[in-house]
Formats: structure tokens, sequence, C-alpha cells
């Protein structure tokens, strides 16, 4: 058997195991057991991908492509843990923005080089060869330059704001023809200003999608990059022969446009919209601040309001992770438990940060999964709960989105905690969330402000209790 087929036995092995990672990560129960296999699924392709190049029947020089396959290894890895060991919770999603940004440029990169060096190839596989560089290039630059908008949104570098440029859905229309015309051209003549020409044309589309979405799209641009990086990556499988490539690629790809999809109906945005840089959206009215007389109060009167409660629903946002309040909250949510109170989370679809963002702090600090429910399985029950804590959640508890349909986040469902007997709220100020909303919720009658940090201010509540 030669080493190229014992190899692609190999990585049947981890394309397998792949799939096996995503049917184990959509449950909380079998997430770890996803990531393992996802990680045996990994180990198994680069074992298989270095044993090949070291057969030599890959490369014409196997010892040019050991060196740089180890050099490469010992770069990534060394960067990848160092990573992954200082960022914080909170600062997950830019830097998989940024993983996301890779991605694409690979494929760039990939795509350039098959058209400087496309080999020997049959003369009916030219053209074909030709249009897969183009449509490489063009995915990857557009996942790369989008990634970069979306990191630099998510990490506060620039506004969050939709930024509207006169004429933007026909610019994007212009941008997709231009694509197509120059790869028609390039596939009868390839000239390298065509490939430049498509290049600095898909740079510049993605930067201007992503820079057209606003705050609250934001979750679906998210999964919809990480949709983009997944075809980017089968593109250059495609380029470089390589199945588990183009296997993984697509399974990114789908799996991340179901995922895009998905929050788009939980969110009631339209899919079409959000993947065509908000095609449709008007630009959003400048809101005014809004104003009124707001209540605060403190812990101790919190720990009261608490004992004398039958029924509890906390449900976090963002703020829970800036804090680290998870645990506090946990231990919260246990000691009134024990106190023969009903306690309950209620966990909005794009609380936070991060799809499932919510989930893996409330696993981390071992909250019960039977008590974490989805904002689908809560909301009705809200107008007959005592006690709603709202933890450094703003967006997702706005009822701007119910109440003013001229509002930016009209039509997006949200936690009614308004329906409560009484709504605490933990901030540190009156701030908007992230897209930048004002919040009615805060002048409500029966809502309370406890102002200072989550963590601070949760466990004072249980050193009163
Ligand atoms: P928001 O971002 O709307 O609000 C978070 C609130 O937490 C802020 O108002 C802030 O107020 C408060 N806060 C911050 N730090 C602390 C702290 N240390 N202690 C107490 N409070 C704190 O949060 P939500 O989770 O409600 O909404 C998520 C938003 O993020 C949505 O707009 C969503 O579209 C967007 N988004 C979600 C993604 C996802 O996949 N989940 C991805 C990208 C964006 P203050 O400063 O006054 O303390």
């Amino acid at each position: 058997m030669t080493a190229t087929a014992i190899a692609n036995a190999a990585y049947i092995a981890a394309a397998l195991l792949f799939i096996m990672s995503l049917a184990g990560l959509s449950k909380h129960e079998t997430g770890s057991t996803g990531v393992r296999y996802g990680m045996a699924g990994m180990t198994i392709a680069m074992v298989a991908t270095i044993w090949l190049s070291l057969s030599g029947e890959w490369t014409d020089s196997s010892t040019i492509g050991l060196i740089l396959l180890v050099v490469a290894l010992i770069a990534g890895a060394v960067i990848g843990l160092w990573r992954a060991k200082v960022v914080a919770m909170t600062g997950m999603p830019e830097l998989i923005a940024l993983f996301h940004s890779f991605v694409g440029l690979t494929a760039v990169l990939v795509g350039w080089n098959g058209a400087l060096h496309s080999g020997d190839l049959a003369p009916e596989l030219v053209g074909v060869h030709r249009a897969e560089v183009f449509i490489g290039v063009f995915i990857g630059a557009v996942t790369f330059t989008g990634s970069i908008v979306a990191y630099l949104k998510l990490s506060a570098k620039i506004s969050s704001k939709p930024l509207i440029l006169p004429g933007r859905n026909f610019l994007n229309l212009f941008a997709l023809v231009g694509f197509i015309a120059l790869t028609v051209a390039y596939v009868i003549t390839p000239e390298l200003g065509l490939l430049i020409a498509v290049t600095a044309l898909a740079l510049a589309l993605g930067w201007h999608l992503v820079a057209s979405i606003g705050g609250g799209d934001m979750p679906v641009v998210v999964s919809m990059l990480n949709s983009y990086s997944g075809w980017a990556a089968a593109a250059t499988g495609f380029l470089l022969g390589n199945d588990l490539l183009i296997v993984t690629g697509a399974l990114v790809g789908s799996s991340g446009a179901y995922l895009s999809y998905i929050m788009c109906k939980a969110m009631n945005r339209s899919f079409v919209s959000v993947i065509f840089g908000g095609y449709g959206i008007e630009a959003p009215s400048e809101t005014e601040e809004e104003t009124g007389e707001y209540t605060e109060i403190d812990a101790a009167s919190v720990a009261e309001l608490l004992k004398s409660a039958k029924t509890v629903v906390i449900t976090p946002g963002y703020g829970m992770a800036v804090a680290q309040a998870q645990y506090p909250v946990a231990e919260l949510a246990k000691r009134l438990r024990e106190k023969g109170v009903e306690v309950r989370f209620g966990i909005h679809p794009v609380a936070g940060r991060l799809p499932g963002h919510m989930n893996v702090l409330l696993a981390e600090a071992k909250v019960p999964y039977d008590i974490v429910l989805e904002m689908d399985e809560i909301n009705d029950d809200l107008a007959s709960t005592n006690v709603v804590l709202v933890i450094g959640a703003n967006d997702t508890v706005n009822p701007a989105a119910t109440e003013n349909p001229t509002s930016p986040i009209a039509g997006m469902p949200v936690l009614k905690v308004w329906e409560a007997e009484n709504v605490i709220v933990f901030k540190r100020s009156m701030a908007s969330g992230y897209a930048g909303v004002a919040n009615p919720l805060f002048f409500k009658p029966n809502a309370k402000m406890l102002f200072g940090d989550a963590k601070d201010r949760v466990s004072d509540i249980l050193k009163a209790l």
C-alpha cells in the first residue's frame, strides 16, 4: 500500500471523528466527549500529514517539507497555547474572529500559490483550476477582512454602529458581479492583473459587508464568518487536492451556516439580509437617550426580597462574564434552593458575546443543567415569578425590542423580565448594552437598580443571606 493510500485512510478516520465531535458538541452532557473526538481527529490528521510528507510521495524533497512542517507546528503550538492560556473568557469572541481571519488569509495565500505555480495540469483541467484559484482567493479575502472588522468591533476598537454608505446594496451587488466577470476573464486569459483585482475587490467587500452590520446583529456575523472560514478551508482543500480539508471545510461551512440560520430565527432577523451586509435594513434613527426616574436598591434589601420569594429567575448577560460572577451566582442559586425557593436561569440565545457563552460559564460553576432554561422555555413563566435577577444583561432584556417599532433592536425576541413582580438589575452605571440602545426597563416601576460590579454585589447578597 502506498503512503498516500494509508494517509487517505487516516483522513477518513479523522473526518469521521470530526463528525462525531460535532454530534457530541450539540448537547451539554456530551460536549466534552465531542471536544475529545475533535482532538483525536486532529491528532490523526496531523500525524498522517507529517508521515506523508516524510515518505517523499507528497513533495519532491521530504527534508524541506519536514522542516517547514516542524517550524510551522512549533510556531503554531507556541502561539496557540500562549493565547489560550492568557485569553479571558470575555476575550474569546474576538480571538475566534481573529482565528477566522487566519483561515481566510491562508486561503488567499494558497490561491495565489496555486496561480503562480499551477504545475502540469491536463488541458481539460486548466480552466477548472483557474476558477478554483479565484473562488478560493475570493472567499478567503472576504473572510479575512470581514473577520478583522468583526475583531475590531467585538474588542470595541471601532464602533459597533453599522456603516451606512450611500448605495451600499448596489456596492455589494457590484462586487459580486465584478467577481463573476473577473473569474470568467481569468479562466480565458490568466493575467496577473485580474488576480490582483479580484483580491482587492474581495478584501473591500469583506470589510464593507461586516462594517455595515450593526451591533445587535453581530452574533450572526460571527457564526457567518465561521461558516465562511469553513468554505475558505474547503476551497483550499480543492486547490491542494486534500480530501480531509474539503470534508472538514464543508463541515465547518455547513454547521456555521446552520447556526447563523438558527440565530437569525432566534433574533427574528432575515438571514438573507444579514449575509448581504444588512440588506434592506434602514439606517437606525438616532435614538434619544432614555431618561426618567429610576430606583436604587442595596444588597441587604435584595437579600430580604429573596428570602420572602417563592420563585426566582436569574437572567445573566455579558456583565456576568466581565465580572466573573458565575461562581457567587451559582452559590446564591444553591443557597436559595436549599431554603426551598424555586430558582431557574433564563438564557437568551445571544446573551454574552458567543453562542452558548452563558451556558459555558454556568456549567463551569457547576449549576445543574436542569435549572438552566432557554428563553422560549421560561418567557411565559416570568409573569408569575416573584423576583428576576438581571445579572449584567442589558440588550437581551430590553423592552424596547417589543414596545418601540423604531428601535434598532425592534422585533428581536427578548426575555420579558419586566413582567415579573420585582426586577433587580445588576450593573455598574446607566450605560447602554452592546447594541448601544437605551433601556426603558431601568425606569419601570417594578425595576430596581443594584449598582456595582456584579461579583461584589452578589457576594454582598450572599453575606446578607
Ligand atoms: P449587553 O452587552 O447588552 O450588556 C451588558 C451589560 O453588562 C452592560 O450594560 C454593562 O453595564 C453590564 N456590565 C458590564 N460589566 C459589568 C460588571 N463587571 N458588573 C456588572 N455589570 C456589568 O449584554 P447582553 O448579554 O444582554 O446582550 C449581548 C449583546 O451582545 C447583544 O446585543 C448581542 O447581540 C451582542 N452580541 C452577542 C454575541 C453572541 O454570540 N452571544 C456576539 C456578538 C455580539 P455597565 O457598563 O453599566 O456595568
